[in-house]
């Protein structure tokens, strides 16, 4: 079966790219919960977090921290959550570690919203600004 975020990254399955380097990879979700909503994936596939190394592990979360502050002023978001689902009762949707970064906005309120599609122009114009933010980040 394949996978949908290796295929992204090798370059198979478009995407809204916000960073990249020769081990990970961030880009944009297409089923945001909150506007800005930003994935960062390891170029390595493993299913669950407890498949890596702690080194592998720490190598990913040292991406999070200047993609969300790049999301975060790109986005001016009120505040962010990050989280990292494992497996399906976690609601795991794609087999491949990822870590969300998710804006948050004060004027919607602290209740998860359904997920919807986003705007396919929206997406790309803040894939922009989100790449400028994360370079002077
Ligand atoms: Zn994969």
């Amino acid at each position: 079966m394949g996978c949908l975020f290796c295929e992204i990254i090798g370059g198979k399955t478009p995407a809204h790219f916000v960073y990249e380097d020769s081990t990970h990879v961030a880009i944009m979700d297409i089923y945001p919960i909150h506007r800005g909503h930003t994935l960062v994936i390891p170029r390595i596939h493993h299913e669950k977090i407890l498949d890596m190394t702690t080194q592998s592990v720490s190598e990913l979360f040292t991406r999070v921290l200047p993609i969300a502050r790049g999301v975060i002023e790109a986005t001016n978001a009120d505040g962010f959550n990050i989280g990292q689902n494992n497996g399906r009762a976690a609601n795991q949707i794609i087999p491949h570690v990822h870590v969300h970064v998710i804006p948050r906005y004060s004027q919607v309120g602290v209740a998860w919203p359904k997920r919807s599609i986003a705007d396919e122009k929206d997406l790309e114009e803040l894939a922009a600004k989100i790449r400028r933010c994360i370079k002077s980040a």
